[in-house]
């Protein structure tokens, strides 16, 4: 099968690799679509906390399980599945002795084991969820950045009707938390580095979309607020800067509460201490999606998140590369591109 191989960082190669069956427990997958996460553009450069190497990439993604080894039940070959189940280790005790699916140090199939930048995928089906019919591929494939921001935005923030909300970042996470904020009676102030990007975010709704970089922030969100201040920040940025987290607690009231979803390269963040002291303002962590597919899958079906709007890229496989480095440049306008790693459907599309 093609893959994409990242054999050390910034060194991503298209590859050949042995067909794999599945065995006890696990699950052949065809990935259908993947999309190119800013968590994989960290790992290409070799900042990213977790992603290790070599390393095939790619965890936002849609498959359709394509066979199934001894003792699976519950899934049927010719589902469609969303996300990216997890990796036998192969070294633990029950591995060695033929059960994986009692694995006991699975790896994350993109991170810590191989992932979806792949035509195929052999992993145990654990969270792995059905994708309605009427869900495209590609918008099951970017439904998990939308999840990463709806854990944030309804549980970990708790945004409520009548609060204000500043969003740092208008990647996908961040157009995803605003939008997701917005519906729940928020109104939200955006920002972003990149011009365009904030455009798409008034595009799609923001009530403000700011420069971070050119525009006075504190001054638009104290002017909304009564100078009081916003009520919660989500970050959506982390990356290699050291600007935001400080940003965030000047913006937010006393008593306001600060969601980190950014991954931050250096696992450092200033923050000005006596200001968070003083206010009793509170920073708390977001990491993944414990709320599943689902609550985001039925916002997509009624359409009350577009999530194709946040596609501007569909490529083949061998064309992974390219994508990274859109993003990379911020090239082309690129919000989300989604990879086909078994079609050429993709090109031109
Ligand atoms: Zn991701
Ligand atoms: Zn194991």
């Amino acid at each position: 099968m093609k893959a994409m191989m990242l054999w050390e960082p910034e060194r991503l190669e298209l590859v050949d690799l042995p067909d794999e069956a599945p065995g006890p427990g696990e699950v052949l997958l065809r990935v259908d679509a993947c999309s190119v996460c800013g968590s994989d553009l960290e790992g290409y450069h070799g900042i990213h906390p977790k992603v290790t190497w070599p390393r095939v990439m790619g965890h936002e993604c849609a498959c359709t399980v394509a066979a199934l080894g001894p003792g699976v039940t519950g899934i049927a070959v010719g589902d469609r599945l969303a996300g990216t189940g997890a990796k036998a280790c192969g070294e633990c005790g029950p591995c060695r002795g033929g059960d994986r699916s009692r694995c006991e140090r699975p790896g994350g199939p993109g991170f810590t084991a191989h992932g979806a930048y792949a035509q195929w995928m052999t992993v145990l089906p654990r969270d792995l969820t059905p994708i309605p019919e009427c869900i495209s591929d590609e918008e099951a494939a970017v439904a998990q950045p939308i999840c990463i921001a709806n854990h944030a935005v309804a549980t970990r923030a708790a945004v409520r009707a009548g609060e204000t909300v500043l969003v740092q970042g208008c990647g996908p996470i961040g157009l995803a938390a605003m939008i997701l904020s917005r519906r729940r009676g928020a109104r939200v102030v955006s920002t972003d580095i990149v011009d365009y990007r904030c455009r798409r975010a008034r595009d799609l709704g923001a009530d403000l979309a700011l420069n971070a970089h050119a525009d006075d922030v504190l001054g638009a969100v104290k002017d909304l607020t009564g100078g009081r201040g916003a009520d919660k920040v989500i970050e959506c940025v982390g990356g290699d800067q050291d600007e935001t987290l400080a940003q965030a607690v000047r913006a937010v009231r006393p008593g306001g509460l600060i969601a980190v979803v950014g991954s931050f390269a250096n696992d450092r963040a200033t923050v000005p201490i006596i200001d968070l002291k003083f206010n009793e303002k509170r920073i708390l962590g977001s990491q993944s999606m414990p709320e599943g597919y689902e609550p985001v899958f039925a916002l997509i079906r009624s359409g009350e998140v577009p999530a194709r709007a946040l596609i501007t890229h569909r490529l083949p496989l061998a064309e992974t590369r390219r994508a990274l480095r859109l993003m990379d440049e911020k090239a082309e306008e690129v919000m989300k591109v989604v990879i086909f790693p078994n079609s050429g459907k993709g090109v031109g599309a």
